[in-house]
This record gives C-alpha cells, sequence and structure tokens, in this order.
C-alpha cells in the first residue's frame, strides 16, 4: 500500500468519523456545497427568478441586498418523469418534532416541520419548508434520529409559485423567541390570524446555515455550536430595562452574567444583536435608568450598517443611528412575559 493511498485512506475515515459527529447534517442528497467551488454552489443553492445562486444564501441574498432570506434553499438532485423533485429530506440532528404543517395554503413555508434539539444546552430548532409530502408518523411528540428521513421535497407555498426548475427544499437552523408568540401577536393586534402557534416564521430567529455546515467541516469534531453563536458579530446593542423575560431562562448559555452584581441589584439587560437581529449576548448590568425606562441605543457597529440594510434594525436619521420599529417590535416580543 502507498504513502499517499494510505494518507488518503486515512483522510476519508478522519473526515467520515468528523462527519459522523457533526452536530447538523445537511438534510438532503445534496452535498454539492462542501466542493466549495463555483459549480458546487451552483449546484447546491436553488435560486430566486433572478437565476443568481447567491440568492439561495441566508441573509441579505436578494434584492440587491434589500431582502432578507432567513434560510438556505437546497436544490434538488432528482426528479420524477414529470419533472417534480422527489429527493428525500432527513432530520438535520436527532430531536423532537414539534410541528407539522401538511395544508401547504396556511403558509409562505407551504407545508413545513419544526423539530427541536437541545445541544449544548442551547434549544435549537430546524424548520424544513416547501415539502410535498410528509412521511407517517411525523407528528408532534416523535422523536426522529439524525438522518431519518421525514419528508420529500416538493414546491408547496401560499406565496406565489416556485417553478420546477428552482424546486428546493427552504432550510433553517433557529432560535425561537417567545413561546408566548401568540398571545403577544393577540395583544399587539387583536384580530390577526395565526394559524401556526409559536411554530410561526415571525418568531424565528435564523442562524446561518452555510456557514455552520462550512465551520464544522473546517473544524471537524472540534465545532461548538455554542461558541458558533457566542462568536457572531456585534451590530448593534441595546440597553433594555427588564430584568427578567423568558429568553434568559431558555437560552442560559448565552447570558454572561456578572458576579459582581447581586439579583437585586440588576435594572435591565444590554442585549448584542447579530447583524440580522439575532439577541446573541445578554448581560445583566446594575446602573441607573438612562431612559426613563425606555429601550436605549448604546452602539451601533458602522461597519455592518451598508452589508446588513435587508433586515432594518438599524435606520439613520439626520445622521444620528436610531433603533427601528421592526427592532422595536423584535425586543418587545423578546421581553413580552403576558402582562
Ligand atoms: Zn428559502
Amino acid at each position: 500500500m502507498g504513502l499517499l493511498y494510505k494518507v488518503t485512506l486515512f483522510m476519508t475515515l478522519a473526515s467520515a468519523v468528523a462527519m459522523a459527529e457533526a452536530v447538523f447534517r445537511i438534510p438532503t442528497l445534496n452535498r454539492a456545497l462542501l466542493d466549495q467551488t463555483e459549480v458546487g454552489h451552483q449546484t447546491f443553492f436553488a435560486p430566486t427568478n433572478s437565476g443568481k445562486w447567491e440568492s439561495g444564501r441566508f441573509g441579505c441574498s436578494r434584492s440587491e441586498g434589500w431582502k432578507f432570506h432567513e434560510g438556505i434553499d437546497i436544490k434538488y438532485t432528482q426528479r420524477d418523469a414529470r419533472g417534480e423533485p422527489t429527493d428525500p429530506i432527513f432530520a438535520a440532528a436527532e430531536g423532537t418534532v414539534c410541528y407539522v404543517n401538511s395544508r401547504a395554503g396556511l403558509s409562505n413555508y407551504g407545508r413545513y416541520i419544526v423539530i427541536g434539539h437541545t445541544l449544548e444546552g442551547l434549544e435549537i430548532f430546524t424548520i424544513y419548508a416547501h415539502l410535498s409530502t410528509i412521511m407517517d408518523g411525523v407528528a408532534p411528540g416523535r422523536i426522529v434520529e439524525a438522518g431519518a428521513r421525514i419528508a420529500t421535497m416538493g414546491r408547496s407555498t401560499n406565496a406565489g409559485s416556485i417553478g420546477r426548475h428552482r424546486a428546493h427544499l427552504h432550510f433553517e437552523i433557529t432560535l425561537v423567541i417567545n413561546d408566548d408568540y401568540h398571545a403577544w401577536l393577540q395583544f399587539r393586534n387583536p384580530g390577526q390570524s395565526n394559524d401556526h402557534g409559536a411554530w410561526n416564521g415571525r418568531n424565528f430567529l435564523g442562524l446561518d446555515p452555510e456557514a455552520i455546515f462550512r465551520e464544522q467541516q473546517r473544524q471537524g469534531a472540534d465545532f461548538s455550536l455554542r461558541r458558533f453563536i457566542r462568536d457572531q458579530t456585534t451590530f448593534f446593542t441595546v440597553y433594555v430595562p427588564k430584568k427578567d423575560f423568558p429568553w434568559l431562562q431558555r437560552y442560559v448559555p448565552l447570558v454572561r452574567l456578572n458576579p459582581d452584581i447581586k439579583p437585586d441589584q440588576i435594572t435591565g439587560h444590554h442585549v448584542r444583536f447579530n447583524g440580522y437581529g439575532l439577541p446573541f449576548q445578554i448581560q445583566p448590568v446594575s446602573r441607573e435608568e438612562p431612559g426613563n425606562g425606555k429601550i436605549v441605543l448604546m452602539d451601533v457597529n458602522d461597519s455592518m450598517y451598508r452589508d446588513c440594510k435587508c433586515r432594518r434594525l438599524i435606520v439613520k436619521r439626520s445622521g444620528n443611528y436610531q433603533i427601528s420599529s421592526t427592532t422595536q417590535e423584535l425586543i418587545d416580543l423578546l421581553t413580552f412575559t403576558g402582562n
């Protein structure tokens, strides 16, 4: 056996082990993302009608950077005689099915599944959307293994139509903002319809699945989702004059405690948001109320302002940065406690 062959064999085995231990698996048969080539990107990402593969990416990837895409669109690899996608869809990690919407007309996600995972002490959710069929037995409460087949790729949505040539899985890795989303919605907008309880797309805060898959590929078994979230870049920080809200209990690993502050001295929290609105670090603070009980914008990362324009989280008025109505609403939902 030649040395090169041995080295290659070792590397193949090593990468197989790394893949087996990956926190998240790519949820379809399409592996072209891992090629990291232009052809690979074109094979992996399903574009919008623009035809640009980049529009299948997460982030400000659409409409010249003005439209947010909170997941990735993974292109089909196989189709039947009528041109319909037949790709099996797999659970990206072991977890519990939280929600199944089997009525395509009720969401722009079409038929979709939400699976909940507990990873490194964090409640993380994966979303699989535009499905054609959902496997029997995939229902709330069902535990699924990583890689278990849960559905078949489709084109379902209630927003326009998805052409056969760009059939895809819309996939999200996300955190849930507030379990009381429905109560909050009724409190703020009485009578507004919501067919999905807390499992509404507006209650999710997505991470970039492409970045996660790439970091897993790069770091192998050393990859840590917790570190990945903690290492997000701060777009802006706000002071929130609330002592307690559900996120603090749910995402304890994202709270940075200060041993010098006793619980009864806490007046509020400094919340650091990434460019897409994820409150990825929260720190209790004890301080004089800087804004008479109001939310205060503490700092803005100037260099991210242009790149993160699609979420309109921060606006500039008369040369000054301000919190947008989107961010006000996000913080309102984040800190909603039902009273
Ligand atoms: Zn999508």
